[in-house]
């Protein structure tokens, strides 16, 4: 059964106390309006806020904690590095690998993020694997190949078993953080392209239970769209994320 998934990415923003109050809001909404159990919810804060809100969200089945990034490396002399089983050790469950503003800000190249998803992987930490073209190749109408070959570099090196525990997320670059939003069309297209090169990759079946989300300036008003389209399976959130109403209207839309 595939899995629905709403993932909140709060990137760098936030204060040690503005993080406590927007988890507890989104904590506190989540409880009480979110019914039925067809939706997961991830936050994703920045590495010093990670143990204090594992333990804010102990109690609450439907709420996940994700780091914004993992070293490649399993220990040793990396400093400023976080590895995966400190993460581990703090209770996080997923990752993000491949979001674009570490491909192009810190140029993570397709051979450190397989090592950064094996790292991950081996911790029993989900990554999830963010793929997904610039406006140049949007518009050269290039998209398809460059998405398809994202995940041939990474995610086709994965085993049967790796492939399993991961979450895919396209993110067009175009959307992210522009407010220009892919339309539901453009996204499905996509994400149906994605499932079936998987599936090429992988097997039919893994690839039909694969969660894919999408990202890229979704917000309450675009969310039940994007979300009722047959290959979308929720949401990788960023500004919208920064508030507790719009992240939580963001949920109720499946
Ligand atoms: C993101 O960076 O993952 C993202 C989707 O950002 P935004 O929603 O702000 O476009």
């Amino acid at each position: 059964m595939r899995k629905n998934i709403v993932a909140g990415n709060w990137k760098m923003n936030k204060t040690y106390q503005d993080a406590q109050a927007l988890v507890s809001e989104i904590d506190n909404m989540v409880k009480d309006e979110v019914s039925g159990d067809n939706v997961e919810v991830i936050v994703t804060p920045p590495f010093p806020f990670l143990h204090s809100i594992s333990k804010l969200i102990q109690g609450n089945q439907r709420m996940h904690l994700a780091a914004q990034d993992v070293s490649a490396h399993e220990s040793g002399a990396y400093t400023g590095e976080v590895s995966a089983s400190m993460l581990k050790s703090v209770g996080v469950e997923y990752v993000l690998v491949g979001h674009s503003e570490r491909r192009q800000y810190h140029n993570e190249d397709a051979d450190l993020l397989l090592k950064k998803m094996k790292a991950a992987l081996g911790q029993g930490i989900k990554p999830i694997f963010c793929c997904g073209e610039p406006l140049e190749v949007r518009e050269a109408e290039d998209h398809f190949k460059y998405v398809g070959q994202q995940l041939r570099d990474t995610v086709a090196h994965l085993s049967n078993e790796e492939f399993d525990q991961i979450v895919i997320a396209y993110e067009p670059i175009w959307a992210i953080g522009t407010g220009k939003t892919a339309s539901s069309a453009q996204a499905q297209e996509m994400h149906a392209y994605i499932r079936e090169e998987l599936s090429r990759i992988f097997d039919a079946e893994a690839a039909y239970n694969k969660t894919i989300l999408y990202g890229g300036s979704a917000n309450p008003g675009n969310a039940k769209e994007l979300f009722s389209q047959p290959d979308v399976d929720g949401g990788l959130i960023g500004g919208a994320s920064l508030k507790s109403r719009d992240f939580t209207d963001i949920i109720k839309s499946f």
